[in-house]
């Protein structure tokens, strides 16, 4: 996939990246790279610095100086304390008492009529952005469990806010890594038969091999800071960076790339984070792509920090993503739908009110909503 170029030094000036970038593109199947002639949206002359993901035996890897692979030893002592301590995250058994504090609400997707982004929360990861004409769904999972099969694993505590049938036309998906909260195949199934190839499927690099085999044709694979044009519009697609990994089975450790996306029109910007640590991509992100009218940015799923602070952001460090992206207006993803950590199911939206009270941000700067609610840009936040 990289050609001849396997190692890309972390450090080089912003014009030889783009370069490099350039170059791996001719290397691709047509199908899978960006189209051409397509300029560049992203200010890449201004930037310094930018990172690419390594990549050593055909195993990506993070380039970050604050991210670290887990060991045998240190995994083990998380699924022993994820056994012993996921009481600590209270989700209520009674469902009326659980339907007053998340309270689950049918979304209304009437865009807005200026074409102001509009980002409604599914649940989970799972938002759908309406902006400028088109519609984008990202990391899509209606399924009751984020698991290889679907009578065992994590069942989720919140259904989605509608079914794949109540959706409205989806243009575009776009997928950040393959972790089976963020990439599930039941959905992917029942977009598919909705959809057909009409739906452009943007995905990590490594990742269109999987769709194909599950029937999607439309698919994009895109390596960080790549572009591509959603045909028949003038929106460009950018896949950008993260900190993060993936994994679906015992033997695909980091063979798929992880990331980031941006959605840009010539009038809006949205970013969506997907899953995520702390690192420097974010301040490369806003130089490169920002500002950002509106963005999804991850808030749950950060206990024990000590195991999960390399492939998961607090609130404290969503907020300094938003500032960090220059993002107008952020919305809180990546909580109250599965259990898969051990903090209070209520604190990430808690925290965060927190974070950015000692940020000297707002709710108006950063929210959350509840399942089936929307934000837009330039909108005060709605927390019904
Ligand atoms: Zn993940
Ligand atoms: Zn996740």
């Amino acid at each position: 996939m990289f050609g001849t170029l396997k190692f890309i030094p972390k450090n080089l000036p912003a014009v030889s990246l783009v370069f490099i970038g350039r170059e791996l593109e001719m290397d691709r199947n047509p199908q899978d790279a960006a189209q051409s002639p397509r300029p560049k949206v992203g200010r890449f002359s201004q930037a310094v610095n930018l990172h690419y993901p390594l990549r050593e035996n055909n195993i990506y890897k993070n380039p970050w100086e604050t991210w670290q692979d887990h060991g045998l030893t240190t995994m083990m002592s998380f699924l022993k304390i994820a056994a012993t301590e996921m009481h600590k995250t209270g989700v209520p058994r009674n469902i009326d008492e659980l339907n007053k504090v998340l309270p689950v609400f049918r979304p209304d997707f009437e865009p807005n009529p200026d074409g102001r982004p509009k980002v409604t929360w599914i649940g989970h990861a799972t938002v759908v952005l309406q902006m400028d004409g088109i519609t984008v769904l990202t990391d899509p999972i209606f399924s009751d469990r984020c698991s290889p099969v679907q009578f065992v694993g994590n069942k989720r505590y919140r259904p989605p806010a509608c079914g794949i049938d109540a959706l409205p036309a989806i243009d575009a998906v776009v997928i950040s890594h393959n972790h089976y909260d963020h990439l599930d195949l039941g959905s992917v199934r029942q977009l598919n038969a909705r959809f057909g190839e009409k739906l452009r499927w943007y995905v990590p690099e490594g990742t269109a091999q999987w769709m194909r085999g599950n029937g999607c044709e439309n698919v994009v694979e895109m390596n960080w800071w790549d572009e591509n044009i959603l045909p028949g519009t003038d929106v460009t697609f950018a896949f950008t960076p993260s900190q993060h990994w993936c994994k679906r089975t015992a033997f695909d450790y980091c063979k798929q790339l992880w990331g980031s996306w941006c959605v840009i029109s010539p009038k809006h910007r949205f970013f969506f984070g997907g899953d995520t640590g702390y690192c420097v991509g974010f301040k490369e992100i806003g130089d490169v792509y920002g500002p950002f009218d509106i963005s999804a940015i991850p808030i749950g799923a950060y206990e024990p920090r000590w195991f999960m602070k390399f492939a998961h952001v607090n609130p404290e460090e969503a907020v300094k993503i938003h500032i960090d992206i220059k993002s107008r207006k952020s919305l809180g993803i990546h909580w109250g739908t599965f259990i898969l950590t051990t903090e209070y199911f209520m604190d990430p939206p808690e925290k965060l009110k927190e974070a950015l009270e000692a940020a000297q941000l707002s709710n108006n700067d950063f929210c959350t909503v509840c399942h089936g609610k929307a934000v837009s840009s330039d909108d005060p936040a709605n927390t019904s």
